[in-house]
């Protein structure tokens, strides 16, 4: 079979490899699409981690089972099944504590040496996978695609739940990558008007498609201003920072109403991830500076099924298909600044 394999920066090697065997208690699965997430990017601009070189990346994977282990018992041949990345413990305080994303030993799939992701027409998914892992079954009538596009929903639809996104709610959302304009469909579908505020062109551009109620450009000077002005002088209710530029953090909680919500969704650049916000502004006016990474395993379902119904206009955020073939090309694609979500599909469709 084909896989694609990190090796360098910028650079993915498409090989013939032995297909993955079946583990007793685990699965394989025929990969049919896998989206290109930020992350990816980022380590494909900057190369393979040291520990992590030469694997398969790829985490937002959908497909068909077409092997079993005789020891799996919760799937069958011919499932379609959508995957997301975290693979929990089990044993440590957080995973006790039911709080599965801040386990201490987490690993993911297609980026964790030993778990090899879905840039390949094959994935094995190994009884590890299945049990601590997010694999579920896909509902009727939703596409390998648009499955592929529900582990970014996770992470969208848990951050709103968190912020406690409502109806009447003014949502800021700053950057509008393929993240911030899925904020802006969540919080729209919540009750709430947003604005998004973006600093390249073509993105603010993109962002209209999904029809927010402001659109600002990041690089003006007024913008806290103009945010004040947008709700009758009080400020947002809810900022998210959906990109990796600190500066971003002070803005927001200078944007943010008294007793309103950052939510630090984006992460910071590994090299230099210090923030610094104005703690007398947060402590006058009680604001909530949350972090917001992962997410329970339980939106998975919540996700799929949300797309299934076709509750979120998904197919707008998908700006570019490639074939596993031309994957370079793809994320030379999604790191350009014109496409949203880039999502590779594999074999038939
Ligand atoms: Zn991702
Ligand atoms: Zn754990």
């Amino acid at each position: 079979m084909k896989a694609a394999f990190l090796t360098s920066p910028r650079t993915l090697d498409v090989r013939e490899v032995p297909e993955p065997d079946v583990a007793n208690d685990g699965l394989v699965m025929e990969t049919k699409a896998c989206g290109i997430c930020g992350s990816d990017l980022r380590r494909w601009k900057e190369g393979p981690p040291s520990g992590c070189e030469g694997i398969t990346p790829g985490h937002e994977a959908s497909g068909v089972v077409i092997k079993v282990g005789p020891q799996c018992h919760n799937f069958e041949v011919g499932d379609h099944i959508a995957i997301a990345p975290d693979v929990h413990c089990s044993q440590c305080y957080y995973c006790k504590h039911e709080m599965y994303n801040l386990c201490d030993n987490l690993r993911f799939v297609g980026i964790t040496p030993g778990y090899p992701g879905g840039f390949a027409e094959q994935m094995a998914l190994t009884g590890e996978i299945l049990g601590n892992g997010i694999v579920n079954k896909m509902p009727e009538g939703l596409s390998f695609t648009h499955a592929a596009v529900s582990e970014l929903c996770n992470s969208v639809l848990a951050t709103h739940e968190k912020a406690g996104t409502g109806s009447g709610d003014t949502v800021v959302v700053i950057g509008a990558g393929p993240a911030g304009c899925l904020h802006v469909c969540v919080a729209k579908s919540r009750g709430a008007r947003v604005v998004v505020l973006e600093i390249a062109e073509t993105r603010r551009k993109m962002a209209e498609r999904f029809e927010p109620d402001l659109v600002m450009d990041a690089s003006e000077v007024d913008l806290v201003d103009r945010v004040k002005k947008f709700t009758s002088g009080v400020g947002a209710d809810i900022i998210v920072c959906a990109n990796p530029i600190a500066q971003t953090h002070a803005l927001a909680v200078d944007m943010v109403r008294k007793g309103g919500k950052v939510m630090l969704f984006g992460g910071l650049p590994k090299a230099n991830p210090m923030t610094t916000l104005n703690g007398n502004t947060i402590h006058y006016g009680e604001i909530e500076v949350i972090g917001a990474f992962s997410y329970h395993p339980r939106f998975h379902t919540l996700s799929l099924n949300l797309l299934a119904e076709k509750k979120l206009p998904i197919a707008l955020l998908i700006t570019h298909t490639f074939e596993l073939g031309k994957i370079n090309e793809a994320y030379q694609t999604a790191v350009g600044g014109e496409a949203l979500k880039v999502v590779i599909e594999i074999g038939r469709q």
